[in-house]
């Protein structure tokens, strides 16, 4: 680690997964940018980071949208130093069956993974290259393998596997690496939306799903931390544009 901090930017970081990888990586000694749709809610991350002695700072902004995202990286990179570290995480799921699903179901979620990690990543590429180091990892999904009543997600994640692997070839020679990360089953309140979705209590959504996973749990959200943690470290350049399933077990 060099002497000043590199800075980190983690999507969708006022909870779940997010706020647990925001979390890790302020312990791991970054300082973090936590971005999410309101600053209001991003509140609670970084007072968990300050008070554990790290430095955060809350962002607002809609990773879908161009001029918010050039604002926030700006935000960012002026307040908490050029990012070095970008954690493509906001996520939404608007599931339906293929018949049942509208436009808006298709691109809010198409909006907020792909097109989200592609202006964060173009906005934050620049400062990566300017400092000959870079980490940008994507979250993709055990669904980019094909899951029922997710045809735009499943397809979104698969989409980010694709993106991972193309910007690790382009941005290599600046010291910057791409990787992707699947999580199978994390119990988030995006888990807990799919259970009431279903009319199935929490509790009983997560013991069925942890029946079908070789270890027996469900993950949870430093599960997926701690992976996103090796990826960004710096002994971590010669591992780039692969996809890492974090699940319990195998997937193909
Ligand atoms: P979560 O608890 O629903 O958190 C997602 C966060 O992203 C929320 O704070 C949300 O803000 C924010 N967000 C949504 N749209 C945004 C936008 N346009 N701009 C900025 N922020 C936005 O989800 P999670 O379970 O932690 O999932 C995190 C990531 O992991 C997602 O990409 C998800 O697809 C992926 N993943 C999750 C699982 C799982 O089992 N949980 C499995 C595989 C992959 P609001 O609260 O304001 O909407």
């Amino acid at each position: 680690m060099s002497e000043q901090a590199r800075v980190a930017i983690v999507t969708g970081g006022a909870r779940g997964i997010g706020a647990g990888t925001a979390q890790r990586l302020a312990a791991d000694g970054l300082a973090v940018a936590v971005l999410d749709l309101k600053e209001a809610d991003c509140a609670a991350t970084v007072e968990a980071i300050s008070s554990a002695g790290g430095r955060a700072l809350a962002v607002g902004a809609d990773v879908s949208d161009t001029e918010q995202v050039k604002a926030a990286v700006d935000k960012v990179a002026g307040d908490l130093g050029p990012p070095a570290v970008l954690v493509n995480n906001a996520g939404v799921i608007r599931d339906n069956m293929l018949f049942k699903m509208t436009d808006d179901d298709w691109d809010m979620v198409m909006g907020v993974h792909l097109r989200g990690s592609f202006l964060m990543s173009r906005a934050c590429q620049r400062h990566m290259v300017d400092q000959g180091f870079g980490r940008i990892v994507n979250l993709s999904s055990s669904s980019a393998l094909g899951n029922r009543g997710q045809a735009n997600y499943s397809t979104a994640k698969a989409g980010l596997q694709g993106f991972t692997k193309t910007l690790a070839i382009e941005l290599g020679k600046f010291g910057i690496t791409a990787n992707a990360v699947a999580p199978g089953f994390i119990a988030t309140d995006m888990t807990a939306a799919t259970a009431a979705r279903l009319g199935v209590g929490f509790e009983d959504f997560q013991k069925a799903a942890a029946s079908q996973i070789p270890v027996r749990r469900v993950g949870q959200p430093a599960d997926v931390a701690h992976v996103i943690s090796f990826l960004v470290s710096e002994g971590a350049g010669f591992v780039s544009g692969q996809v890492i399933y974090v699940a319990g077990g195998p997937l193909c």
